[in-house]
């Protein structure tokens, strides 16, 4: 599955170029022109890596990394920061980005930090404690789920069935395939009872579980989670 980088930057050219460059490397990019919205898709969606100019219209960067390492988004983030201005860098490393890159600067340099940082973090989702997409965070060390910052009870199988979700994030899944990996041959056990705890999983992180945003019905073949 190719990482997913979110450029958070407002100056046209270069949104152009990175984003034909990065394309051209296997990665799948989304931008936002502006600090409030690069926030919100932050917070919202899953990426590998944030690239984040400091110069921004409305929020700058400097403020949406500091309030998303608030809100316990541990994205790695890459600040993109003006010539000379080295305080610039000092304040990006203190308010938890995790590296810099002073304009302009040349794309072999940015491609190779964006490699650097991708190998220092964990792949998204897959083998990682912590987890997050929307409101839900959960822990899997701590086996504990939070939904908006409240805690939310879920049973051991729920939360092996949300990892095996999570970790296959993106792929559509068959009740058989759910029913062998998550719970193992059980005779008593049927792809029903797949039905019923992914109900039950979706009573608990999904917004309106008639209506699911994360786990989806993959119509003749089974579910696919999408956070
Ligand atoms: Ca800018």
């Amino acid at each position: 599955m190719s990482k997913r980088i979110l450029l958070i930057e407002d100056e046209p050219g270069l949104v152009l170029t990175l984003t034909h460059r990065l394309a051209s490397e296997g990665y799948e990019v989304t931008t936002s022109r502006d600090g409030q919205s690069g926030f919100d898709m932050a917070r919202a969606e899953t990426f590998d890596l944030i690239l984040l100019d400091v110069m921004l219209p409305g929020k700058n960067g400097f403020d949406v990394c500091r309030d998303l390492r608030q809100q316990n988004v541990q994205t790695p983030v890459l600040m993109l920061t003006a010539r000379g201005q080295v305080v610039d860098r000092v304040v990006g490393l203190k308010l938890g980005a995790d590296d810099y890159l002073t304009k302009p600067f040349e794309m072999i340099e940015l491609l190779a930090r964006i490699e650097a940082l991708l190998r220092r973090a964990p792949a998204s989702g897959a083998c990682a404690d912590s987890f997050q997409f929307g409101l839900i965070r959960v822990d899997f060390r701590k086996a504990e789920l939070r939904r908006d910052g409240e805690p939310v009870e879920l049973s051991a199988r729920e939360f092996q069935l949300l990892r095996y979700f999570i970790e296959h994030r993106g792929a559509a899944l068959s009740r058989e395939e759910l029913l062998n990996d998550v719970w193992g041959y059980q005779s008593m056990v049927t792809t029903r009872t797949v039905d019923v705890h992914v109900a039950w999983l979706r009573q608990k992180i999904e917004q309106s579980p008639r209506h699911p945003q994360y786990i989806l019905t993959v119509h003749g073949i089974g579910y696919k989670f999408t956070g």
